[in-house]
């Protein structure tokens, strides 16, 4: 038993592929792509909307620029990439995009579920708190004054 969902990838809004891999972005890309809808991106988009070098032809980087990953040697794109892998681990990994990127019924059921690892369903119940906690507050919005 588990929960169909489909995530919409952060940059071009459709569905990512079942049979690729859905890919993290990091702080880089969100501030490139200040619309970004989530982290989590289809292949077609890294590598339609990538970039070859973070730096100026001075050799500093370029103004604003976030830092890559400390394992990862920052050069390009490529270098922004936090992990890749199969939909349900991304989600899992990254619950609050999974949240806003369509796998909400998926991490309330695995977050419920009693197979599900006790630090798994304390990670993603945390997830869904704070997204609520979000949620409600849009639709009723505190007064200004009492
Ligand atoms: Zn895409
Ligand atoms: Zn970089």
């Amino acid at each position: 038993m588990s929960v169909a969902f489909r995530i919409r990838c952060c940059l071009c809004r459709k569905n990512i592929p079942l049979a690729g891999d859905a890919i993290a972005l990091d702080g880089e890309w969100q501030r490139r792509y200040p619309d970004m809808l989530g982290t989590l991106a289809c292949e077609r988009c890294v590598i339609d909307r990538g970039w070859n070098c973070c730096t100026t032809t001075q050799g500093g980087f370029v103004d604003g620029h976030v830092a890559a990953p400390e394992d990862q040697v920052d050069v390009d794109s490529w270098s922004h990439h936090l992990e890749r892998g199969i939909h349900r681990a991304m989600v899992v990994a990254y619950p609050h995009s999974g949240l806003l990127q369509g796998a909400e019924p998926y991490l309330r059921w695995l977050a419920g579920d009693r197979y599900t690892l006790p630090e798994v369903a304390a990670r993603l119940g945390a997830a869904l708190g704070e997204f609520d906690a979000q949620h409600s507050g849009t639709r009723t919005p505190q007064p200004a004054t009492a």
